[in-house]
């Protein structure tokens, strides 16, 4: 496949333990407190651990053994995510279960194909656009988000695409889209007959019950909208697998055949299905209990990502997210983000994700996430403090 050698080399996450390496080849005695990467730290809350736990000890009897399921998935945790999720907003057969959000964004753009054109927010999960040029997608359309637009694409400067990708809250930028963009959002894919791929996996970050959860809190959205989501960031599922894509029944193509047929048949052709083990902890992870611990455990990242925040606004920084979402997006006008990545790292022993790898718009800012054990934040906040105003 010739498009592979049209990606950037993946230089990013390479770069940034190569500098790691360097400094503490230079500092041998510091320890490094990574902020950088947006995986996970906490434990599985116990109910769902013990269910992935019975679920696979089960498997190793005859009652219990089960081998491949039904490619859409258990109907029992469809149920859930159409009940939980999405209070019945949409049907349990228009959610198909899979092994991540990532891997159904890849099966999105083998659906769609290479003659097509996209439109992608800038900064942003580089999957849109990596993926879609893995496909052969010639026509990317960049749309710039930034302070000065409220991080929302200036639709009326944005050409007519066949999909836009759109996430919200937003990897890196923590940005959440309030009600009255994402319906300015709708309007614009209704208008010009375009779909949009609404990636929702840090829907559960957002606590301001003004600001929609899932794209199909919008008039008219199933008619326009996918929406991909995710039990990572939500349970702590990152290393489980585990997410789901919604195709509404009523989101046709131009000539009126159904997307979510197309869809049925790509995903029975080239995917078997999410591991049982997995959708029986998604099944836990929606019961009343599930519910329970894995909203402390929002809580718990949120607790740290308000730690970071109110530590750098106190220091006089303006830190964009952080609220309703894990990630904090910081500006450095003027300066490089690799330099300011390297600012962190020598004034602070903090890992940062330069603002660069997300889009040619993240240039002046770096990326801290906010998981991360609560002694490492607490740490990384007293180091802020202590070494801003040393020279
Ligand atoms: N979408 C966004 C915006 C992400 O940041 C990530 C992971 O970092 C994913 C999707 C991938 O989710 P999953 O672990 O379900 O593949």
């Amino acid at each position: 496949n010739p498009n592979i050698a049209l990606l950037k080399g993946s230089y990013l996450f390479p770069e940034i333990n190569l500098r790691k390496k360097q400094y503490l080849a230079e500092h041998p005695e510091a320890s490094l407190i990574s902020l950088g990467i947006g995986d996970t730290t906490e434990p599985i809350p116990p109910s769902i651990a013990q269910s992935l736990a019975d679920f696979s000890l089960g498997l190793g009897t005859l009652d219990g053994y089960s081998g491949y399921g039904q490619e859409q998935g258990k109907h029992v945790l469809r149920e859930k995510i159409a009940a939980k999720i999405y209070s019945h907003s949409v049907q349990p057969d228009e959610v198909y279960v899979s092994d991540g959000a990532k891997c159904d964004l890849g099966r999105l753009q083998t659906l769609f194909g290479n003659d097509i054109s996209i439109a992608v927010q800038d900064p942003a999960y580089p999957v849109y656009s990596e993926g879609s040029l893995i496909q052969g997608v010639k026509e990317i359309i960049s749309m710039p988000c930034y302070p000065e637009n409220q991080f929302f694409p200036d639709l009326g400067s944005v050409p007519r695409t066949d999909l836009i990708y759109f996430c919200s809250p937003n990897n890196p930028t923590g940005a959440v889209a309030t009600k009255a963009q994402l319906e300015k959002l709708v309007r614009f894919a209704e208008a010009n007959r375009s779909i949009i791929i609404f990636d929702s996996a840090y829907a559960n970050y957002i606590q301001d019950p003004t600001i929609p959860k899932s794209i199909y809190e919008i008039d008219g959205a199933k008619k326009v909208a996918i929406e991909v989501g995710s039990f990572s960031k939500l349970a702590g599922f990152t290393g489980v697998r585990l997410g789901w894509t919604v195709i509404p029944d009523e989101l046709k193509y131009d000539d009126g055949t159904s997307v979510k047929a197309d869809w049925h048949r790509l995903t029975s052709t080239i995917f078997n299905g999410a591991s049982n083990i997995a959708q029986a902890g998604g099944c836990a992870v929606l019961d009343e209990k599930g519910l329970k611990e894995i909203s402390s455990l929002t809580q718990f990242y949120l607790e740290n990502a308000r730690i970071i925040k109110e530590t750098l606004e106190g220091l006089g920084h303006v830190v964009f997210g952080g609220v309703n979402a894990p990630y904090l997006w910081l500006r450095f006008k003027g300066q490089n983000s690799w330099d300011i990545f390297q600012q962190f790292l020598d004034k602070f022993q903090i890992i940062t994700t330069p603002g660069s790898g997300f889009g040619r718009a993240g240039d002046e800012y770096i990326r801290l996430t906010a998981f991360g054990h609560r002694k490492d934040i607490l740490e990384a906040a007293a180091r802020l403090k202590k070494h801003t105003n040393d020279h």
